[in-house]
């Protein structure tokens, strides 16, 4: 009880009181070993906090609720989805509500007719994926993260995946959404209809938020037909940079690949020590890629290997049935968890701070051998897995947590890979989100004018800032 925060203004009402007075007993939470495991998401080497209380609301009109009752007491409100994220977004305060969306996970409405469908935040990507194709259709932002992350977690980062280099990302769905303000008002945003142009777009505006605008507690997204099952191939590489190299001829012959992932030596090395899959642990790097285009897929596929052949690959393997095409994607999903175990390989504490440049593709082979080169000069293990084809990269700089030595280097190497991104024309987030982890990085990007513009929305929202604070700005 000591932990409940008192204030005089409610005569002696704490805000947990309060909250359990406004809402159901279950949903309001103080057990320390949960309040514990709500600290943080997955980003290592970020900073967090221990919640005051935790809310598990089941309705908007419970999230208003929670949301006013905070507000009244001054208390800070932490957003959570699963808590897959890698910047640190979810991360709580000290102090803090948090406030978590995983309970709201219907899927209200699958409308054919006009292909979209309704949904709580709390659904989870890969239930919508296998709800939507029930009737033929298709939501195509796939994050890694496809089997845990919610669509509200995936909206409030503006998530991408590896179809995207086809398909786009969230923000190319989301056409419509409900939130909870700072004030615990309900505004709607966007439409239900192909087309829309009335106002401003508020919709775009609190896909990417970070839960630091508003409270997401529905979204209405656009659906596609779904496409053939894809055919895929891997392509192997003397050096990354030749890997980068093919991206582009891939890319400038028209090619419209439903995915192009590149993965380095160290994680082709990571993954099979994790999980032996059968890659080449002597390739330098790797290109998978895949063609969804039904009877076309074949032929799509050769052009797309003569291409990575005219660049220098070594080796082109086809899958010859969709079971070997998703083993080869599954091996693209081990990429995090096998870094994390290479890097509790390498050190007793080891742990991974975790990049999200994204440089125009045109730049991917500079880039490469930019953060091959950074990493030489500092000596530090760095691992490069990402979207190539979207020139989103992910370096995974691996560090020793219980040497200050290795940590600051890594936080060199980190600076540094941003600074050429930030250099070659790109941006210092593809798709994770700023979080905590790369606000500094955001005023550099931005600019101060950027900066005046994202602080006074940030101002005209969230006034008295307690809506996901020190989270992006
Ligand atoms: C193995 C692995 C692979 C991944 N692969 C990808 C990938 O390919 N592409 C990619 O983009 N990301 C990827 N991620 C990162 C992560 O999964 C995404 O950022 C995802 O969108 C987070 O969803 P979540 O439900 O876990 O949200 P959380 O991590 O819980 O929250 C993320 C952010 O959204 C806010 N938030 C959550 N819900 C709401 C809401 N309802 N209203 C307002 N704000 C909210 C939080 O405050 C936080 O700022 C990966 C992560 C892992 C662990």
């Amino acid at each position: 009880m000591s932990q409940l925060r008192v204030d005089s203004r409610f005569g002696g009402v704490g805000v947990v009181d309060h909250l359990r007075a406004q809402l159901p007993a279950d949903r309001v939470i103080t057990d320390p070993d949960l309040l514990e495991n709500h600290r943080r998401d997955e980003a290592d080497l970020v900073a967090d906090g221990l919640p005051l209380v935790l809310v598990r609301p089941r309705s908007t009109a419970e999230v208003a609720t929670a949301v006013r009752v905070a507000a009244e007491h001054g208390v800070p409100v932490v957003p959570q989805g699963a808590r897959t994220g890698l910047a640190g977004g979810a991360n709580a305060v000290d102090g803090c509500l948090v406030l978590s969306l995983q309970r709201m996970d219907r899927i209200l409405k699958i409308d054919p007719v006009n292909r979209i469908a309704v949904v709580q935040p709390g659904v989870v990507n890969a239930d919508l994926g296998r709800a939507v194709r029930e009737h033929g259709l298709f939501y195509p932002p796939d994050p890694g993260s496809f089997e845990t992350s919610t669509i509200g977690g995936n909206t409030a980062t503006n998530a991408g995946g590896m179809c995207c280099v086809k398909y786009g990302v969230t923000t190319g769905y989301v056409i419509g959404l409900e939130v909870v303000l700072a004030d615990g008002e309900v505004l709607r945003t966007g439409r239900r209809t192909p087309k829309g142009v009335a106002g401003y777009d508020l919709t775009s505006l609190f896909v990417g938020s970070e839960g630091t605008l508003g409270i997401i507690t529905e979204i209405t997204v656009a659906l596609r037909p779904a496409p053939e099952p894809a055919l895929s191939l891997v392509a192997v590489f003397p050096t990354t940079a030749t890997a980068g190299a093919a991206v582009n001829e891939i890319m400038a012959s028209g090619a419209a690949p439903s995915l192009l992932e590149l993965l380095d030596d160290v994680h082709l090395r990571a993954i099979e020590a994790y999980r032996p899959m059968g890659l080449d642990t002597n390739a330098a790097a790797i290109l998978l890629a895949a063609a969804d285009t039904g009877a076309r897929a074949a032929a799509d596929l050769a052009a797309i290997e003569e291409l990575a052949r005219a660049s220098g690959a070594t080796e082109v393997y086809t899958a010859t049935d969709a079971e070997e095409a998703a083993a080869l994607l599954a091996a693209r999903r081990l990429a995090h968890p096998a870094m994390e175990h290479l890097a509790h390989g390498l050190y007793a504490q080891g742990g991974l701070i975790l990049d999200d440049i994204a440089v125009p593709r045109s730049a991917l082979a500079e880039l490469l051998d930019g953060i091959a080169a950074t990493a030489a000069k500092h000596g530090v293990v760095v691992g490069v897995v990402g979207h190539a084809g979207d020139g989103n990269l992910h370096p995974n700089i691996v560090v020793d947590r219980a040497d200050p030595e290795s940590v600051r280097k890594g936080h060199l190497v980190f600076d540094e890979i941003m600074e050429l991104g930030l250099s070659l024309g790109g941006t210092c987030t593809g798709e994770h989100g700023v979080g905590l982890l790369k606000r500094g990085w955001l005023e550099t990007e931005a600019g101060p004018v950027g900066m005046r513009v994202q602080r006074a929305i940030k101002a005209a929202l969230d006034p008295t800032g307690l809506l996901n604070p020190g989270k992006v700005l």
